[in-house]
Order: C-alpha cells, then sequence, then structure tokens
C-alpha cells in the first residue's frame, strides 16, 4: 500500500469543503433569524459568453446575486480541487507510469479479448517461423526475468509460466500458481493439481494432451488471490500464448481466471455451466479444483463432471 501523503491544509479539498459548508450554514442560520423561511432554487448558470438572467426584482438582486456567484465560484473552486486531487497527474510520477503501463496493457488485454479472433490472428511469437514449442519456451524466459509486480517477483522462489502440448486443443486456465507449484516451477502440481488430473482422465485425456496455465506466473503471498493490477501485468503473457496455441476449447478453472478472461464482475455460480466467447474460442468456467477438494459433495462433484462433458462435446465436434 503506498504511504498516505498528509494533506495539504491550504489546498486539501476536503478542509474547503468543510469551510464551504460552515459557511453555507452560517448564512443560513443568519437568513433564518431574519425571517427566511425557504430557500429560493438556484438559477441555471448562463452558457459560456451569454449575460446571466436578469432577477425578477431589484430586491431579489440584492438579496441573492451576490451570494449566488460567490456561491458558484466557490463551488467550482472546490470542484476543480477536489478534481485535481483526484486526477492522476497529482500522484508521483512513479505512480503515473505505472497507472500509465497497466491501463495501456488493460486496453490490450481489452481490445484483443473484444476485437480478434484467435483463429483470425497471426501470433506475432510464430512471425520467424519458429515451432509452437520454441515461440511458449521464449515467452517462458521472458516470464523468468519479469518484474512487473514488485511483491510476486520478491516472494517467487520460481516463474511458473505453464507447460503441456505446445499443440493442444484443450487449455486448463488457473489464477496463479501456489506453494508447490511456486516451488517446483508447474502449475497444477500439489493437491489440486492430483484432482486436476484426475478431472482431465475423467474424459478420457492426459495431462500431457493439454496446456495447463494461470492468469499470474508468480505465487502471490500466502496464496492471496492476485490483485488486479498484478493480473493486468500478467495477461498479456498468457494473450500470448493463447495466440501460439489457438486452442478449439478453453476451460477457466475459478472464479478469479473466468472473470479475467471474460471481463465480467459475474461470479463462477453464475458463469459455470456454459461456453462463453473468448475471442472467438467457447471457454468453459467451471470450479477450481481447490474449491472442489474444499466441497467435496456428489453435488459440486457432477457440476465439475458435467462442464467437462461438455468441454470434451465441443472438442469432439
Ligand atoms: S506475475 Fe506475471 S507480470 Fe507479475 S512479475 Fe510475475 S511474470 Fe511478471
Amino acid at each position: 500500500m503506498p504511504e498516505e501523503r498528509p494533506a495539504d491544509p491550504v489546498s486539501d479539498p476536503r478542509r474547503k469543503a468543510a469551510a464551504v459548508a460552515r459557511r453555507v450554514r452560517l448564512a443560513l442560520e443568519a437568513e433564518g433569524r431574519a425571517g427566511l423561511t425557504a430557500v429560493p432554487r438556484a438559477r441555471k448558470r448562463a452558457a459560456a459568453g451569454e449575460s446571466p438572467a436578469a432577477p425578477a426584482s431589484g430586491s431579489e438582486k440584492n438579496a441573492y446575486a451576490a451570494t449566488d456567484s460567490d456561491a458558484e465560484a466557490e463551488a467550482a473552486e472546490v470542484e476543480a480541487a477536489i478534481e485535481a486531487a483526484n486526477s492522476p497527474a497529482s500522484a508521483p510520477p512513479e505512480e503515473q507510469a505505472a497507472a500509465a503501463l497497466r491501463e495501456d496493457l488493460m486496453k490490450q488485454v481489452r481490445a484483443a479479448s473484444v476485437e480478434t479472433d484467435l483463429f483470425g490472428f497471426a501470433s506475432p511469437d510464430l512471425a520467424e517461423g519458429i515451432s509452437h514449442a520454441e515461440a511458449l519456451a521464449r515467452i517462458a524466459a521472458e516470464v523468468a526475468q519479469c518484474d512487473r509486480c514488485p511483491e510476486l517477483c520478491k516472494g517467487r522462489t520460481k516463474t511458473v509460466p505453464g507447460q503441456g502440448d505446445p499443440n493442444a486443443k484443450l487449455v486448463f486456465v488457473g489464477e496463479g500458481p501456489g506453494q508447490e507449484e511456486d516451488r517446483q516451477g508447474l502449475a497444477f502440481v500439489g493437491r489440486a493439481g492430483e484432482l486436476l488430473t484426475k478431472m482431465i482422465e475423467s474424459i478420457g485425456l492426459t495431462r500431457d494432451q493439454v496446456f495447463i496455465c494461470n492468469i499470474v506466473k508468480c505465487r502471490p503471498p500466502s496464496n492471496r488471490t492476485p490483485m488486479p493490477d498484478e493480473m493486468a501485468n500478467c495477461m498479456p503473457y498468457l494473450a500470448r500464448q493463447l495466440e501460439i496455441l489457438k486452442p478449439k476449447v478453453l476451460c477457466a478453472l475459478g472464479g478469479t481466471a473466468a472473470k479475467a478472461l471474460l471481463q465480467t464482475d459475474d461470479g463462477i455460480t453464475r458463469l459455470r455451466g456454459r461456453f462463453h466467447p473468448y475471442r472467438g474460442v467457447p471457454l468453459m468456467p467451471t470450479f477450481h479444483p481447490a474449491y472442489v477438494l474444499r466441497s467435496y459433495t456428489p453435488d459440486t462433484r457432477k457440476k465439475v463432471y458435467d462442464d467437462l462433458l461438455k468441454v470434451r462435446a465441443t472438442l469432439d465436434a
């Protein structure tokens, strides 16, 4: 968390707003003592270049004209101060640069997920005529050097770019590496990984026939959910992996992966059980194996199996 900077007593918009509120309260109390029982509606602010509307009478002008313009000027000043305080331009330069990079990356991810069909998109990573395996290995090498997320780089043992068949027709995408994955540098190798292996085998496939990876390639501390900026930093790697693989079907494991890929706020319970388009590829969200382990009921297992049967049917179609 960035350290909170102390508010400047002169330019702090909250203090200015409080001062205006105090003055308005005192003015209303004074008007009340003078017999004012209702506050007139504010007149529409004149458009630029237009003369202000004439007051209904001279007395109204005397009573309110000066007050209106003072209040408007003060309100405008407070608005401007608040806007300036909220503006990214008021952040330190390094925060501005990081925010701009994140925004740029998310624009690329959004544009890619909405506009470009994976099958109509020639992967720049394959431009030199190299194989899928070589292109994926290059991305893994970039990931190993990556330092976009300071907290994740500091805590990681190994990066976990993902592994499997470089020509896989089915790709599983989880949220991020856990402790065992971080130790081995391989995706889904802990207890949840063992269950994923069983899930894959339940539809007549083996791990070697699919590709398995995550939204973020470094383990978040204490297995916490990756932060939005960490996902934004890392998703371009995943997008490039998928552009190389061009899978026939995608399976998102858990709500975090599904939401990140589909750019939605809907939860996994709502999303699972049906396909959603990801760049022209049918994507099936289902429960994360770690959740299935925690909630190992016939109902949860049946739901996951039903989702996987739909994946298999689409692969075979
Ligand atoms: S999570 Fe991804 S973007 Fe962040 S440091 Fe690791 S590889 Fe880089």
